[in-house]
């Protein structure tokens, strides 16, 4: 925070639809006054020495500010880059992915009311990286589980269920198959769970949650779920999808001391330039952070205005249905504040 009361955050606009995006979260905050003053940095990678590296600069700001502001950033395919996103989590050890995902009055999908909160472990288990040729025609990709690791984002889904008044916090494996690695992970969910006894705590084995929250969400809304990386990365996409897909959905990446949040969708390069994008997903990324940064009473405020907005539903973008442009939909939402 400065001396003129403003926290700075850094700002990665990104890709596609990024700058667009972006324009619309910057607006509507300078209309709602929430005392932040952005830094916009550039992190396109540099490959140095054979290895994809972000700016210095970029690293300088989140390490400084703690607290960024992410659009989407393009992956080029096959020019031997690791994904930057990737290399983001792993730079700033961004060990918890929180994903809420909450029904949107105005747009309808099979069910109302729903409220889940996932918790995926970012940096190990089936995304290690970890993967060669034993011999021709046979590889090895290895699920990499620490009692570490998996303890930080345990600990962290009690403290998050605590936070956002969830009163039961359940962990999804696959123990009854793996049982060295999930077993490793459900072992330890049940020693974390003792620290924290006003939290009722259980587990759940993946498909079954898989069936019953696609059955019906509305019994998952009072718990956070938290679980291995790739089991996470599917299981929060279907999750989206029960809200009406990944255009509404907000992110927000977890480390020990820096913290980013993201939209969760991609750069829409099919769309880009053309004022048509949906900036809703990163508004309510930004609201997360606003939450994170404890400026609740802004972060009320302006998703009040949104919701508001979606559901009179008639200053939509077109992925909603609706014929407006990136920026009329923000206007609408700054009128409402
Ligand atoms: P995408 O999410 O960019 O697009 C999928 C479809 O959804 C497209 O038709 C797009 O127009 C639409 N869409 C996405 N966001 C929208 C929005 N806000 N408003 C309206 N419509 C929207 O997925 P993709 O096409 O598979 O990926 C494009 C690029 O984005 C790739 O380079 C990919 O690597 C990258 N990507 C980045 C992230 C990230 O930075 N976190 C996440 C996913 C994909």
């Amino acid at each position: 925070k400065g001396n003129d009361g403003k926290f700075t955050v850094t700002l990665i606009e990104g890709d596609g639809i990024g700058p667009e995006i972006s324009q619309s979260v910057k607006d509507i905050f300078a209309a709602a006054n929430v005392p932040i003053k952005w830094e916009a940095v550039d992190v396109t990678p540099r490959l140095k020495d054979g290895r994809t590296v972000i700016p210095e600069e970029a690293i300088d700001s989140v390490t400084r500010n703690y607290v960024a502001l992410k659009g989407p950033l393009a992956t080029p395919v096959g020019k031997g880059h690791v994904s930057l996103n990737l290399t983001l989590r792993r730079t700033f050890n961004l060990f918890a992915n929180v994903r809420p995902c909450k029904s949107i009055a105005g747009y309808k999908t099979p069910y109302d009311n729903v409220d889940t909160v996932l918790i995926r472990e970012n940096t190990e288990g089936e995304y290690s990286g970890i993967e060669h040729v034993v011999v021709d025609g046979v590889v090895q990709s290895i699920k990499l589980i620490t009692r570490e690791a998996s303890e930080r984002v345990l600990r962290f889904a009690f403290q998050h269920a605590d936070a956002v008044g969830k009163r039961k916090v359940r962990a999804v494996h696959k123990a009854t198959i793996m049982k060295m690695s999930d077993g490793l992970f459900l072992n330890t969910a049940r020693d974390v769970a003792k620290e924290f006894p006003h939290i009722e705590f259980d587990a759940e084995l993946l498909d079954n949650t898989c069936l019953k929250i696609v059955t019906d969400p509305i019994p998952y809304n009072d718990k956070v779920l938290v679980m291995p990386n790739l089991y996470g990365d599917i299981l929060s996409d279907m999750c989206a999808g029960l809200i009406g897909g990944l255009g509404l959905t907000p992110s927000g990446n977890i480390g020990d001391e820096c913290s980013i949040f993201e939209a969760v969708h991609g750069s829409a390069p099919d769309i880009a330039g053309k004022g048509l994008a949906n900036p809703t997903a990163l508004l309510l990324s930004s609201i997360m952070m606003l939450q994170h940064m404890g400026l609740n009473e802004f972060a009320d405020r302006i998703q009040n205005a949104i919701f508001a907005v979606l559901a009179e539903g008639k200053t939509i973008t077109g992925d909603l249905g609706g014929k407006a442009k990136t920026s009329e939909y923000a206007e609408a939402v700054m009128k409402k504040l």
